[in-house]
């Protein structure tokens, strides 16, 4: 008897969830409706006051049992699911997104591509201190037969009394060294007005961790043709730093290579916390390059082989670390730079490794 009360009362239901989902359709054609005449119209799609409007109707007209303010929290769930059915999905998708575009962007630098799915690397002083030292990490490279040197000429220091690089004299070193070893050049840009300059001794302009969410950097590092190495903010979501690459590509310049190189978080073993799960989240979330930058997430020598590995290993485009002909006496980031026997032994390790091994055609 009981159970047949119940089986009664939940057929009734679920009738009346068939005529709520079909009038919840019905509203939402009318919605579509109502978004393409505001879009001829150009008027916006929300609209506060008649939003108000609708919640007070629903409040005066309400006969209970729900409380006025239950029906319009679920009547404002239904009015933003609404306005999303309005937005054109192509819109609403990230220019950077894979959504928007699957297939993967490679960025064409010099002699090398980074992003067809044959690991980069990208090696260099933390600074540039002279033309000789930089040098001495150049031959380094050439002799490996490596492409992309790193040297930081505008240096975003903690401290304003700790050495802030050479400035354009640093730029002018790189493009001579660049010149002269046959190699494409990355350095770091801090200032809006010196993107355009930039361009012309660079091959590849870096946007650093402090300077992730700095909006017009970002939109001068649109506007220029060079490739953008941007990274990760150190608090930065994995959202915020999406966001941040399109900011560079929303002003036309969508060559541009993300690179995780470790977030803040409790734990001091190492200079920050490098968040390898970010890589394959970038990597499905977005098109472009991915690489990590093994010397600033750990901050420990020791810590560079495996971490290149594991990021090789989980899917990388590249790896970026500090080398130093002379760590001891580097102007900068002295402790963790390798010198150039260490830079040896680190490069031999991890391109016989298969994490790398595995991922370059045969000969
Ligand atoms: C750098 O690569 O020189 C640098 C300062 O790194 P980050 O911005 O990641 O701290
Ligand atoms: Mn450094």
């Amino acid at each position: 008897m009981m159970n047949d009360e119940l089986a009664v009362l939940r057929k009734k239901l679920d009738d009346v969830n068939l005529d709520l989902l079909a009038l919840i359709n019905e509203r939402g054609k009318l919605v579509q409706e109502i978004g393409k005449v505001k879009e001829k119209q150009g008027t916006k799609r929300f609209d506060p006051v008649r939003e108000r409007d609708m919640l007070n109707v629903i409040a005066d007209n309400n006969q209970g049992p729900f409380q006025d303010g239950t029906l319009q929290h679920l009547f404002k769930e239904i009015f933003k699911a609404s306005l999303e059915l309005q937005e054109d999905d192509m819109h609403k998708a990230l220019l950077v997104s894979r959504q928007r575009k699957p297939e993967n962007t490679v960025i064409k630098i010099k002699n090398t591509s980074i992003g067809n799915g044959v690991p980069q690397f990208i090696f260099g002083p933390c600074s540039v201190e002279s033309y000789q030292q930089t040098a001495k990490v150049a031959a380094s490279l050439q002799e490996k037969g490596l492409n992309l040197l790193r040297g930081g000429a505008y240096k975003p220091r903690t401290s304003p009394y700790d050495f802030q690089g050479l400035g354009e004299e640093g730029l002018r070193i790189l493009k001579k060294i660049a010149d002269t070893y046959d190699l494409a050049v990355i350095s770091e840009i801090v200032a809006p007005e010196d993107m355009e300059k930039a361009a012309d001794y660079l091959d590849v302009i870096q946007i650093g961790a402090r300077n992730m969410q700095n909006f017009e950097l970002l939109k001068a590092a649109g506007d220029v043709r060079k490739p953008i190495l941007l990274k990760r903010g150190m608090s930065s979501t994995i959202s915020e730093f999406i966001h941040a690459a399109e900011y560079i590509s929303s002003r036309g310049n969508n060559d541009i290579i993300l690179c995780e190189r470790g977030i803040r978080t409790f734990e001091n073993a190492t200079r920050n916390t490098l968040d390898i799960t970010a890589v394959p989240i970038l990597k499905q979330e977005t098109h472009l390059p991915v690489m990590v930058d093994v010397t600033h997430s750990t901050g420990r020598r020791d810590l560079l082989l495996p971490a290149a590995k594991a990021a090789l290993a989980i899917g990388a485009d590249g790896i970026m670390a500090e080398v130093h002909p002379d760590p001891a006496v580097a102007l900068s980031d002295a402790a963790q730079q390798m010198d150039l026997g260490r830079f040896d032994a680190f490069y031999r390790d991890l391109t016989s490794h298969s994490s790398y091994a595995s991922r370059v055609p045969a000969e």
